[in-house]
């Protein structure tokens, strides 16, 4: 038998699969399988992507894997992965990564304990392996390799290990070792064993750890299994009537497993419930229906730590059988979740967009909670879409898609069933919102913000204020000449950051000290411009004093973690939340009387095609927080413009109304759910070469017949400069076809040897 193996190498240009003849102990290798590979002469982790009964190679270059680890993939992610890699211009072992074990991946090579881990190394041509460490084992310690933490990339340290050390590492590579076999084997003492754990290449831990369960902060779970409301039962049933049935018997071989996996999956549904209607009821006894079935299902919510309501309900309707991903979770909770799912103990998985790659059988049914929410797609490469992800998965496992949101993005909409949520449960009014024009205002808060916040603190009532800006001043110039301080990496202002007594830059993380003169003219004058979160949080103090504010950023998310300012707020009697876009996600705190949006217009100001649909959902999720309880509440939304047509079906509740505008507008552009974007992003360190390569790869794609703007200058970032080219194309796989091929033939190109290529489709 021959293992197509797909090594897990960064480097593009390292194209496998390559063949290995499988024999002996290794004959029950299968699709999923990781081995450890020879590869010249060096041995590399990699994953069987095909089996095959004869190879083209001549059989005396047929070699056979060194090694096969305990753990493998189910063969459904690894198609998964692979069609990641391909439908987002990345390599197979990008791909790949994404649906191994926690740990494991070009890398990312974080220490796996207790079953299987690697000691590997990064090198140019892949993942190194250098030791694999086994299951537990019976002794009282055993050697573990690799270090807590750190990236698996290779240290100069590796090149100084004396003759012993090495011994030691291979024994350690031919699979479990206790402390005692591996010192035997390798001729080694324990103090070689030591020194190499001080060198961070092994880890002596104790063989007989429990497994820990991570925790999930639990802010706001309540009311277990009330009784639905005819809509929620109405919307329940529609779901449940198009949930896949009962799970196949048992574990079916890979052939089988296919033709299931060809079983036709219903189309996605779209749950458009207004907020507050009630979806998380319909997602836990939508998730029962499925279990009840033999089936698993996958639940994704904006990133936890923000939203711990939902994850909390999980836990709480299913207990033991969630898995939940938290971004919080140390590598090794990860690893034992991603275990536990593997086995079958945990039927459902709660988690961020990665959790599209649970390692669950018998998927049914996927959630993607306010599937309107950024966060599903992924910056980096490969830079994938958790929702088309998810949507893809369903197809080929057979399982239902639901994906609900009371803002959903043109895409859902076009490509679901609809069921949707009208009202309120409880029958409770959506809260009446005011728009209010800023023009000549002096100060942040409108006069009317003012008084419905001092209404607030009369009656010891609770309200939330969003500014999507953070730090005090958004950016700093000097009152003679004029300079406009900037990021000496990026062509952007620096942002005044008070409280932390620097200035900041948003997008490379630069710093440095607050100017006390200007360094051009001397001048002590220095103005400061837009006022962000935090001089907002002090403004607030004052005017409702004594209420506590409590400020919700990505600046305080790092200091006093998200959990914990929730928690405050939802605890305090009467209180103020302030701050980014963090404070509009799924919260249902039933007391707050009053949301309140500044600058609601700004994200108009984007010269984006989404701008419209991003102000729209902002400005309607915040106003959705407000009056979730018997006091009811109302909303309060500052722009420079009031008319705006996002602002006012935001003000009016009325996704249907934006939508009815939007989607003729996206249909004559050709902008998605019409057609599909593609950006090629070419960078250098001195201008010139990102423009030619950007030119280069341009040329292609117009050669190949589709449509490509640019390329246009992008503002410096990090020290390079950038040049963008932009594909639109109402034909996908084409399009995606012509820019591959365009990178990958320029990419290869000495000529632009100078310049990094990052492909986004679907770019956010
Ligand atoms: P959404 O996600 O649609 O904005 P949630 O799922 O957060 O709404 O629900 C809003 C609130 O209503 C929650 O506090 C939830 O516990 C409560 N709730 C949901 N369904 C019912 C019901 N059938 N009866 C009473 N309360 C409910
Ligand atoms: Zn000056
Ligand atoms: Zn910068």
């Amino acid at each position: 038998m021959i293992a197509k193996v797909e090594p897990l190498t960064p480097a593009r240009a390292l194209r496998g699969p390559f063949d290995y003849r499988l024999a002996g102990s290794l004959a029950g290798v299968g699709v999923g399988s990781m081995l450890v590979v020879p590869f010249g002469r060096r041995r590399l982790l990699g994953v069987v992507v095909e089996l095959a009964e004869r190879s083209e190679l001549p059989a005396e270059r047929l070699v056979q894997p060194v090694a096969a680890l305990e753990a493998d993939v189910p063969e459904s992610l690894v198609r998964l992965g692979l069609w990641v890699a391909h439908e987002y211009v990345s390599t197979p072992a990008r791909g790949l990564a994404l649906v191994l074990p926690p740990g494991t991946g070009t890398g990312a090579g974080r220490p796996l304990r207790r079953r299987r881990s690697l000691r590997a190394a990064l090198t140019e041509e892949g993942l190194e392996v250098l030791a694999v460490d086994g299951p537990a084992l019976t002794a009282e310690r055993r050697a573990a390799c690799a270090g807590e933490g750190g990236p698996a990339v290779a240290s100069p340290a590796m090149a100084r290990l004396g003759s012993r050390q090495t011994a030691v590492l291979e024994a350690l590579a031919a699979g479990p070792a206790t402390v005692a076999a591996v010192a035997r084997r390798a001729g080694a003492d324990h103090s070689t064993l030591r020194s190499l754990e001080r060198r961070g290449l092994v880890r002596l831990e104790s063989a007989a750890e429990p497994a820990r369960r991570p925790s999930v902060v639990s802010v706001g779970a309540r009311s277990n299994g009330v009784e639905p409301t005819p809509a929620q039962r109405a919307a329940l049933e529609a779901i449940v009537a198009r949930l896949p049935g009962g799970p196949g018997p048992g574990p079916l071989p890979a052939p089988a497993l296919r033709q299931r996996s060809g079983d036709r999956a219903a189309r996605p549904v779209l749950l458009h419930g207004v907020t507050g209607s009630g979806k998380t009821e319909v997602y836990l006894r939508a998730v029962a229906a499925a279990l009840e079935r033999g089936r698993s299902a996958i639940v994704l919510v904006p990133e936890i730590a923000l939203t711990p309501q939902t994850a909390g309900r999980f836990v709480e309707r299913f207990g033991d059988a969630v898995a939940v991903m938290h971004s919080r979770l140390s590598p090794r909770e990860r690893y034992d979740e991603w275990w536990r799912i593997r086995r079958g103990e945990a039927r459902v998985c709660v988690g961020p967009r990665s959790a599209v790659f649970a390692p669950l059988a018998d998927l049914g049914l996927i959630v993607i909670d306010e599937e309107h929410d950024g966060s599903y797609k992924q910056e980096g490469d490969p830079r994938y879409d958790a929702r088309v992800v998810a949507e893809r998965r369903a197809a080929l496992e057979g399982a239902l898609l639901v994906a609900g949101s009371a803002t959903p993005r043109p895409e859902s909409v076009v490509r679901s069933e609809r069921i949707v949520l009208g009202e309120r449960v409880d029958g409770r009014a959506l809260p009446p919102v005011d728009v209010v024009g800023m023009a000549g205002t002096a100060g942040p808060l409108h006069e009317r913000t003012r008084e419905e916040l001092d209404g607030v603190r009369r009656r010891g009532e609770k309200a939330i204020v969003l500014l999507n800006r953070r730090g005090w001043s958004n950016f700093l110039s000097c009152r003679l000449c004029g300079r406009v301080w900037e990021c000496p990496h990026c062509d952007v202002t620096l942002v005044l950051h008070r409280a932390a007594g620097e200035m900041a830059c948003h997008h490379c993380g630069h710093r440095q000290a607050v100017p006390s003169a200007c360094p051009d003219c001397g001048s002590v004058s220095v103005a400061r411009h837009g006022a962000g979160t935090e001089q907002l949080e002090r403004e607030l103090e004052e005017l409702v004093r004594p209420l506590p504010v409590f400020r919700l950023d990505s600046d305080v998310a790092a200091a006093a973690g998200i959990a914990t300012v929730l928690r405050r707020f939802e605890e305090a009697g009467a209180a103020v939340l302030v701050g980014t876009q963090m404070v509009a996600k799924g919260h249902d705190f039933p007391d707050v009387t009053l949301g309140v949006v500044l600058d609601a217009d700004a994200t108009l100001r984007f010269p984006d095609f989404r701008a419209e649909e991003r102000t729209f959902a902002l400005v309607a999720q915040l106003a959705g927080r407000s009056g979730r309880g018997a006091r009811g509440g109302r909303v309060i939304v500052q722009a420079l413009d009031p008319d705006a047509r996002a602002l006012r079906h935001a003000a009016a509740h009325d996704a249907d109304g934006f939508l009815a505008g939007e989607l003729p507008r996206r249909k004559v552009f050709a902008y998605p759910p019409y057609g599909h974007l593609i950006r090629v992003v070419c960078s250098a360190a001195d201008l010139g070469p990102e423009h030619a390569a950007a030119e280069a790869i341009g040329a292609r794609v117009a050669a190949a017949g589709v449509p490509v703007l640019g390329p246009a200058p992008l503002f410096r970032r990090q020290g390079r400069v950038r040049a963008q080219l932009v594909v639109r194309s109402r034909e996908r796989q084409p399009a995606i076809a012509a820019v591959r091929d365009a990178v990958e033939a320029v990419a290869a190109d000495r000529a632009h040897g100078a310049v990094a290529f990052a492909v986004d489709v679907d770019p956010q």
